[in-house]
């Protein structure tokens, strides 16, 4: 065994863990990182990356054929699946060397390729080293959760972890788990060529608001995917050689659906099974390592950052929870998590995003709210690009700072960006009906909304008249 004795020990090299260990390697303070599989993790293997190249295929494909409104014929796309997963291929390739151990070592932090566990409340076993260092921060993120299903263990079933090293394109994909990961690759799959059928026990895509995810299902259903929602599925079968038949129940009974391949996406469970945290007092539970707003675990020598950390699971806030600990381990500087202030987005077409109190939370926590409504329709950007379905619903709290806001449209996820500053800074609609928007843009739909705040809290015609004059105009 080789004794290492670091600053910091950092397991699992994705997005929390690689942003704590560059950090640390910057302010020159001596820092191992471990790492058991593909250095980049999750985001960069068969998260983020991959799926966003797949959506974008998906989207050049569904183009080809959505020209006649623009008095282009539509042609039908020819979609030779092998290249597109060379594309996806191609796209984390691109990003690889950014997360990789030859620039990590470069940067000055020592990168062990082996799986860690913790041997006591001080010390982590990797391979032959065992490590002694002054603060450790678990970064080890989340793995495909698979539901005990009737059968499942006897039908081979892909994961976000194997569906990106597909070759052949699914015939019929039947995905099971109507989240953001299931109808973002159900809706990509289905504009690459594949039948599809998504199977969802409550209501898809159900942790946003249904106001907004109905844009996206009225579209992702209008493309063609099947999407059974508060369906359950009670078994699965293998059917033929490669096929699936999976049985589901509704309230009009019971029914099988067969299919070429079967995708699960239904949640996530936290990667704390090999870290052995009871030797080291970490305590945890299904959800993930348990922590307080410092990030800080039972173990005061111990961190817990990203999925694992039993939160939002988004790369951002993996990003996020790392420049917290970095704030309180190198710089000494306060640092607790604001829950509120972390956006998210589904990139499904359109796009679904968030950030801070939906209207249900917000009339929880405060006695008067005014919701701020404008649809896409009434942008003339979105007209000219034909992209009109779409609104923003905007709360604010009486005296009309903005608690929250959702999209649902083209760019929402890009648009998000603004209001995610907006309630980081605690911003008013005074604030966003006073800044200069250039036309014509999407973003602009924001401030229409904004401005609206004053036609409702006002009985002053005058006052309503100017409202009225700068909606049009301003
Ligand atoms: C299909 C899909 C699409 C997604 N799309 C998005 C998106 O568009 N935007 C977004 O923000 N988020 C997205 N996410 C979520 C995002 O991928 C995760 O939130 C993010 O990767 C979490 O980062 P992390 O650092 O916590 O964990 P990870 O990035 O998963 O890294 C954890 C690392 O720890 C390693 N590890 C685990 N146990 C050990 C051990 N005992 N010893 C050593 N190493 C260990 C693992 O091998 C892994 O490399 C997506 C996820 C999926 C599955």
């Amino acid at each position: 065994m080789t004794l290492l004795t670091p600053d910091i020990c950092v397991i699992g090299a994705g997005s929390g863990g690689l942003s704590v260990a560059a950090a640390a390697a910057a302010f020159g303070v001596p820092v191992v990182l471990v790492e058991r599989g593909k250095m980049g993790g999750d985001c960069l293997n068969y998260g983020c990356v991959p799926s966003k190249a797949l959506i974008a295929a998906g989207k050049q494909a569904h183009l080809m054929q959505g020209g006649a409104a623009f008095g282009i014929a539509p042609a039908e796309a020819e979609v030779n699946f092998r290249q597109v997963m060379k594309h996806v291929e191609a796209t984390i390739a691109a990003i690889a060397p950014n997360d990789s151990v030859e620039r990590f070592t470069a940067l000055g932090v020592q990168v062990i390729q082996e799986e860690a566990r913790f041997k006591d409340g001080r010390t982590v076993i990797a391979g032959d080293y065992e490590i002694r260092a002054r603060r450790f921060v678990i970064a080890t993120g989340s793995s495909p959760l698979v539901p005990p299903i009737q059968g499942v263990d006897d039908v081979p079933y892909l994961t976000n972890e194997t569906i990106f090293s597909q070759t052949r394109r699914p015939a019929h994909l039947i995905v099971v788990g109507g989240g953001p990961i299931g109808m973002e690759l159900a809706q990509a799959h289905r504009r690459l060529g594949s039948e599809v059928t998504v199977v969802e026990a409550l209501a898809a895509l159900g942790k946003d608001d249904p106001e907004l995810t109905a844009f996206a299902l009225r579209n992702i259903r209008s493309e063609g995917v099947n999407v059974l929602e508060h369906t359950k599925v009670t078994q699965v079968e293998k059917r033929g050689r490669s096929g699936v038949r999976v049985h589901v129940e509704d309230t009009d009974g019971t029914r099988s659906i067969d299919g070429s391949h079967l995708l699960i996406a239904a949640g996530r469970t936290p990667n704390t099974a090999s870290l052995e945290l009871d030797r080291a007092g970490i305590q945890h539970d299904r959800r993930g390592i348990k922590v307080s707003d410092k990030l800080r675990t039972s173990n005061r020598r111990v961190y817990a950052i990203g999925d694992v950390a039993g939160g939002l699971q988004f790369t951002h806030v993996a990003g996020y929870h790392a420049g917290l600990v970095i704030r309180a381990l190198l710089l000494r500087l306060p640092a607790r998590e604001d829950r509120n202030i972390i956006p998210w987005a589904t990139y499904t077409d359109p796009e679904i995003a968030h950030v801070g109190l939906n209207e249900e939370e917000a009339r929880k926590s405060h006695r008067k709210i005014s919701i701020l409504r404008w649809p896409y329709c009434e942008n003339d950007r979105a007209q000219a690009e034909r992209k009109t379905e779409g609104l923003i619903k905007l709360v604010t709290d009486r005296k009309g700072r903005i608690l929250g806001a959702s999209i649902a449209g083209a760019n929402a996820g890009e648009m998000i960006n603004f209001w995610a500053l907006a309630i980081s800074r605690k911003l008013g609609v005074r604030d966003i009906a006073g800044y200069v928007s250039p036309y014509p843009t999407m973003t602009e739909i924001g401030k229409r909304a904004a401005i609206t705040y004053f036609t409702e809290t006002t009985r002053k015609p005058l006052v309503r008249a100017v409202v009225r004059f700068l909606r049009r105009f301003g």
